[in-house]
């Protein structure tokens, strides 16, 4: 069996009873749009997160897109989001005809912290998007205080970090998503709570851009042929609601696993010199939706080679900050020097981590990348 940075075909073996008679009921139903098991899953993961609301939709793009829509800005408006990141979460905000500002991020946590965002802030600032990249919560109690303070609204990326929570400094504990004013997740296949093609979902706690979001999200209507705005369409496959209940019962452990397997990295690889290990937040809980490196001294895509010739797969995730992205070059204004941005697009590199990898996998992980530094 080939090493791969995710397996979800183990996955599924695991589930494969429940998935597969829930799919086939769906077929013999055909209820396959807005079946009554979407309502099912978006309450359950509702009840889960400890969020009031959950809307679902087609995609994270789209959950990203509809949460901006929903919050009525302007073009011109700014939103600011994190130079290191997915693309998405910045596409949106230019797609909107809104003015992404890219600001950077903090070195240790790959995450933005409220300083960076505090040199970002302008008398057109609406906005902000951060990031749980790979995994962890950004350090959202000073981030909330600093968006209440310039009536900001906070729409949070949580397509990498679902599971994740977040603890307050009275011992309030949050899950990501469930923070901001929005909060928007990715069900691709490949993440922490992924389906069998695409889906998203937004939360909120906020009864008014609930009702919002859901208009939106269905061609701007609350009655049907009635279009009150202009809305989209997008919406979660009954059939993936099915597959996305059944991985929600085992979320917990999913994340456990992955957390696990981070840990045994890095218990063995935070000695090996030329290399950073993931650094933990104290606030969060790290759910590793990737195990990020850091490779020092230009030897990343060495490494990464050398790892390959092995049979090991790792990935770049991601090579080219925000900054330097063709597409945002004349709708961008970056706020300050994206230099750790720049520094981690130079130097990351993401091992194979998911809920199936055994430790003589991840032995063959390290006394490779051990070897390398000798
Ligand atoms: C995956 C991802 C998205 C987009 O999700 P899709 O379902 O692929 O549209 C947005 N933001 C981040 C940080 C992601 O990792």
């Amino acid at each position: 069996m080939k090493l791969q940075m995710v397996d979800l075909h183990g996955q599924y073996l695991k589930i494969k009873d429940e998935v597969d008679a829930g799919i086939r009921q769906v077929i013999e139903t055909s209820a396959f749009i807005n079946g009554p098991q979407v309502k099912v899953f978006t309450d359950n993961l509702a009840a889960y997160a400890g969020a009031k609301y959950v809307i679902p939709c087609a995609n994270g793009t789209d959950a990203l897109q509809i949460a901006l829509m929903a919050l009525g800005l302007k073009p011109g408006d700014e939103v600011i989001v994190p130079a290191f990141t997915y693309v998405a979460s910045a596409e949106v905000i230019g797609l909107l005809g809104l003015t992404p500002v890219m600001v950077d991020v903090d070195y240790a946590t790959f995450n933005v912290t409220v300083d960076n965002l505090e040199k970002a802030l302008s008398a057109k600032t609406k906005a902000i998007i951060p990031v749980h990249l790979f995994g962890q919560s950004c350090d959202m109690e000073p981030i909330m205080r600093f968006a209440e303070k310039h009536g900001l609204y906070v729409v949070e990326d949580n397509a990498q970090a679902i599971g994740a929570v977040y603890t307050f400094s009275d011992g309030t504990k949050k899950h990501t998503g469930t923070m901001g004013h929005i909060g928007c997740t990715s069900f691709f296949p490949s993440k922490n709570l992924g389906c069998y093609g695409d889906g998203g979902a937004i939360f909120t706690n906020d009864d008014v851009l609930a009702e919002r979001l859901r208009m939106i999200a269905n061609h701007g209507q609350q009655v049907k042929y009635h279009h009150k705005v202009i809305g989209c369409n997008s919406r979660l496959d009954t059939i993936q609601s099915v597959v996305l209940n059944a991985k929600l019962q085992h979320l917990d452990e999913y994340c456990r696993a992955r957390y696990e397997a981070a840990q045994y990295y890095s218990s063995h690889l935070k000695s090996v010199s030329g290399i950073v290990v993931p650094e933990e937040l104290p606030a969060s809980t790290h759910v590793y939706h990737q195990y990020t490196l850091k490779v020092l001294d230009g030897k990343r895509d060495a490494l990464k080679q050398y790892l390959a010739e092995a049979g090991i797969p790792s990935m770049v995730y991601y090579p080219l900050p925000l900054q330097k992205q063709e597409a945002f070059q004349h709708i961008t204004r970056a706020a300050e020097s994206l230099e750790v941005a720049e520094q981690l697009a130079g130097s990351v590199l993401s091992l194979p981590i998911h809920t199936e990898l055994t430790a003589a996998e991840q032995d063959l992980v390290i006394d490779r990348i051990k070897n390398f530094f000798k």
